[in-house]
């Protein structure tokens, strides 16, 4: 039993379990034309890892045996893998809610012109990566020139109805500058709109806080910082016991862009398959033997329990949760 088993055990539960599956996670490949230095995944554009259109066959077929909510488009850059459009036209043609996670830079790229009405047609619902409304703290992590390009994204979006359409979400995602935890989501989004709308006059649906993992290219910086020990006792000294029932963990399965199985995005940044006995490739799929499975855990997941919690979905404190949200659209998606 590791540290987080044993902490979690203290409230009466013996290792972590798994639900039914409800969100699908596809990884579609770790390419992307940005580097930032928070990226658990380390994505870059000399990656050349991506997802074959045979193993998103795979997926689509698991999608329809498992009657998936959602499936979660990520990478790197998930828009450039060349199979794209076709993969999101067949998920929307299954009737599957789908969901992107773009860095919204790359519908700059002059080969994307169209795809921000392709997005819109099949209402894909957005996730996007704005770690502030600050221009310094934007060029911080993610280089300089990403702030313009994401208010400029941010712009063709709203002119296509994203962040005003109830059936357009665009949701924000902030991540904190370094080693610290987010502050109160809701507050947080209040001074976002406030910000975005008086200065660029832009909107959105709402804002995701999401801690920084002690992975990938925020782990490397923070031991150059000589911070990692004390991050970590900062996650363990904030376990909040009341977001363990939300850990996303419990309610969604990843799957990697050779079609292995993860229990979540950042297991999958440390190449920790799904295991304790279920099936780890995409492959093998098969929604009994994934129901109520053991989830693999680590240090690593006091980065989800710390304080408010987090979640790919943003903080885990269940009245700040968007249930509605996904629930009233996986009804109109069937
Ligand atoms: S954080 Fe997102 S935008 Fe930045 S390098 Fe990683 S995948 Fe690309
Ligand atoms: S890191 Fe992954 S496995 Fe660990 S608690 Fe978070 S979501 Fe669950």
């Amino acid at each position: 039993m590791n540290d987080f088993e044993k902490q979690i055990a203290e409230g009466g539960r013996e290792g972590l379990h798994s639900l039914k599956v409800e969100t699908l996670q596809v990884n579609l490949g770790l390419r992307c034309f940005q580097q930032c230095n928070h990226c658990h995944i380390e994505a870059s554009p000399q990656r050349k890892e991506m997802m074959e259109w045979s193993t998103m066959q795979l997926v689509l077929e698991a999608a329809k045996k498992v009657e998936c909510q959602l499936v979660d488009l990520t990478g790197g850059a998930p828009e450039i893998n060349p199979y794209f459009r076709r993969f999101v036209a067949a998920l929307c043609q299954e009737g599957h809610a789908v969901q992107v996670r773009t860095n919204l830079t790359v519908l700059l790229e002059p080969h994307m012109g169209e795809m921000p009405e392709f997005l819109r047609k099949h209402k894909v619902r957005l996730v996007a990566s704005m770690p502030c409304y600050l221009e310094e703290n934007v060029r911080a992590q993610r280089g300089p020139g990403a702030y313009e390009k994401s208010v400029a994204a941010i712009r063709i979006l709203n002119g296509l109805g994203y962040g005003s359409d109830p059936g357009l979400p665009l949701n924000l995602v902030y991540n904190p500058g370094g080693p610290f935890l987010p502050p109160p989501q809701s507050a947080l989004e209040e001074d976002y709109r406030r910000e975005l709308g008086q200065r660029f006059g832009i909107g959105f649906s709402h804002l995701l806080t999401i801690t920084n993992m002690p992975l990938g290219r925020f782990r490397n910086e923070l031991d150059r910082q000589n911070q990692r020990e004390s991050y970590l006792r900062l996650l363990r000294q904030s376990f909040n016991p009341q977001t363990v029932s939300g850990l996303m963990c419990r309610n969604q399965l990843s799957v990697g862009w050779d079609g292995t199985l993860y229990d979540c995005d950042f297991n999958l940044a440390l190449g920790l398959s799904v295991n304790h006995g279920a099936p780890d490739h995409i492959e093998n799929f098969k929604p009994e033997d994934l129901r109520m499975r053991r989830i693999v855990t680590g240090d690593h997941c006091f980065g989800c329990t710390a304080g408010a919690g987090s979640s790919c979905g943003g903080a885990l404190d269940m009245a700040q949760r968007e249930d509605r949200d996904l629930s009233s659209l996986a009804t109109q998606a069937r």
